[in-house]
């Protein structure tokens, strides 16, 4: 049976208090979607007031650091973040492995520290335009995934139901350029290969999203891809009227694994 599928929002560097009634129309309208998780992943220093504003709504972060408290200047706790009122984070985003030089060691760290204090992560991997052009896209990734992945004694602890990985093709993300189905396919079943041999039956349960310019035109033919358990949504996250058409679009016809919450 499909998994319930879950549509994350990040806002990355936007969001001020003015924009709390969008976060509270995007909660409201999420409310009405009850066959899909929702959740805006928003500016550490927002995370409060939102998490106030939609009590009933997840919110997350958009990074972590891997170490509990100690002199890590600018930076914010997995602690940190659930007393703010989150119930997950992103972490390894490509715009972090880039900018901040985060290694696939430093991604698996911040993953495992965030899910031992009990959030939710979305763990992100993708490869470069060239990696794509040379034919090394699924081996890149996949490696880049084994790397990334928190251990494996987890998925007794049921980790892997509070883990979703994004594939986001860093060449797609806030360009407008969209991976094929068939490649997103190729991708997300390797993927799923890797997460099974990581975890075992329990590879199963983790969520694998698509993320790179989803939009309400182009996600109903993502979601139908087999292994896209749902989106992690960027500049389309930021207004209800483009966001809301994309979850309407995971929403199932037909019946969805029992109860899933990100939260
Ligand atoms: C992202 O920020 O993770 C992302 C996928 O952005 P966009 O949807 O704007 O491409």
């Amino acid at each position: 049976m499909a998994l319930k599928k879950l549509v994350a929002g990040n806002w990355k560097m936007h969001g001020l208090s003015s924009d709390l009634a969008e976060i509270k129309a995007i909660a409201d309208a999420a409310s009405t979607f009850p066959g899909v998780d929702v959740a805006l992943c928003v500016p550490a220093i927002l995370i409060e007031r939102a998490a106030r504003a939609v009590p009933n709504f997840p919110i997350g972060g958009q990074d972590v650091h891997h170490a509990e408290k100690g002199a890590h200047t600018g930076c914010v706790s997995a602690q940190m973040l659930l007393d703010a009122g989150a119930s997950l984070t992103i972490v390894g985003h490509s715009e972090r492995r880039d900018a901040q030089r985060e290694s696939d060691s430093e991604v698996k760290a911040k993953a495992e520290a965030a899910l031992s204090c009990g959030l939710s992560v979305i763990l992100c991997v993708g490869e470069s335009l060239e990696t794509r052009k040379a034919g090394q896209a699924v081996q890149t990734v996949a490696a880049q995934v084994d790397a990334s992945l928190p251990d494996g004694e987890g998925a007794a602890a049921g980790v892997p139901a509070r883990l979703a990985i994004a594939y986001e093709p860093i060449w797609a993300i806030g360009t407008g350029e969209v991976a094929s189905p068939d490649d997103i396919g190729e991708m997300h079943a390797a993927l799923r290969a890797r997460l099974v041999a990581a975890y075992g039956d329990a590879g199963d349960q983790v969520r694998i999203l698509y993320g790179g310019s989803v939009k309400a035109g182009n996600a109903a033919e993502i979601f139908a891809v087999p292994d896209v358990d749902g989106a992690l949504v960027g500049g389309a996250s930021l207004k209800a009227d483009d966001f809301v058409p994309i979850i309407a679009a995971a929403q199932p016809a037909g019946a969805v694994e029992a109860e899933r919450s990100i939260a």
